[in-house]
């Protein structure tokens, strides 16, 4: 039984406030689930900032079977379900180049638990107080609450535990910020996809945000304001995400690379009208293609720019960026 606390997503601190503010409910969640299944073993996988914590913790657990802490480097990759798999078992903070379900060969190739912190605290929770109890708040999709973390534009990165089902607009606000000026807000993390300041009444649930081809995932908002620009910075997310790969596959090791540049030829603003047809061409070729999620997740993140930032590729084609306020048809003029 494996609780996952690694968080490589740059953009989300919600695990690690997690286990900072509240180390003992995600304990009593591990010891709930790994006791339910009758596991042999108990994992927690963090990192270096909250490993002195997270230890103490559960040096605190008299009744607490043993329960092996380990660290983790801070990497995007890391926090993947079989990269942190491999990490306990000594192996590199790395994905497993073959795809395997870890219900049937996980951890030393025996069935394998793994869950998220946050989901594991929550569970200890809902033991606790039962089911009704987490159903008061919350809609009937998304009960309960849930942690988000908010950043961008002006606002530092904020955790906050707000209600499930708010919308976009009413959790920025509840983090501090406000949709003023906002031009897009990046849902999900880096793995998500960009959703236009005309939709933030769109609520953070799975069928709100499938239009945008977004999910709620680890309740990640990167807000941008209207003066930034949106290929511009999903650009320097691709080539970060590009950086990221294990190289362990092709599709990931060479196209993830040649995708991010493309895009960042466009961002940059090469006139060449074939690059978005290239990148969307790339990312085609590298969908499905991974022993594991990041290659989608790279080619969704770059698709959704593309879509939502229609008009900045046009302007970029024109010779001018909607964000520093030349327009294409001025620049054409
Ligand atoms: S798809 Fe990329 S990140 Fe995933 S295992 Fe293959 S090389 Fe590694």
């Amino acid at each position: 039984m494996v609780a996952n606390g690694a968080e490589g997503e740059p953009r989300s601190a919600k695990d690690a406030t997690l286990l900072a503010a509240s180390p003992h409910l995600v304990i009593d969640g591990l010891l709930l689930a790994g006791r339910a299944i009758g596991a042999a073993e108990f994992h927690l996988v963090t990192t270096a900032a909250r490993l002195p914590n997270v230890s103490r913790a559960v040096a605190e657990r008299a009744d607490a079977v043993a329960i092996r802490v380990h660290e983790v480097p801070e990497a995007f990759l890391s926090g993947e379900a079989s990269a942190v798999i491999r990490a306990i078992g000594g192996g590199p903070s790395l994905p497993r180049d073959k795809a395997m379900r870890l219900s049937s060969s996980g951890l030393g190739g025996r069935p394998t638990l793994l869950h998220n912190v946050e989901t594991l605290a929550q569970t200890a929770l809902i033991a606790r107080f039962g089911a009704t109890w987490f159903r008061r708040l919350g809609t009937e999709s998304e009960p309960g609450t849930r942690l988000v973390t908010v950043s961008g534009g002006r606002l530092a990165p904020t955790v906050r535990e707000v209600v499930g089902g708010m919308t976009i607009a009413s959790l920025v606000e509840a983090a501090g910020g406000t949709t003023d000026g906002l031009g897009a807000v990046l849902v999900g993390g880096y793995h998500g996809a960009w959703l236009p300041a005309t939709h933030l009444r769109a609520r953070l649930t799975r069928q709100e945000l499938a239009p945008f081809g977004a999910t709620p995932g680890a309740g990640i908002l990167v807000l941008l304001d209207s003066h930034r620009c949106g290929l511009r910075e999903s650009s320097a997310i691709a080539n970060y995400l590009a950086e990221q790969s294990a190289r362990q596959c092709g599709p990931c090791a060479n196209g993830l690379p040649k995708m991010a540049e493309v895009l960042e030829r466009l961002a940059r603003g090469s006139r060449d009208a074939s690059l978005p047809a290239e990148v969307r061409r790339l990312a085609a070729l590298v969908r499905g293609r991974g022993s594991c999620h990041h290659p989608d997740g790279t080619a969704q993140l770059v698709l959704s720019a593309l879509t939502v930032f229609a008009s900045d590729v046009d302007a970029h084609l024109a010779g001018g960026c909607l964000a520093d306020g030349v327009l294409a048809n001025e620049v054409a003029a």
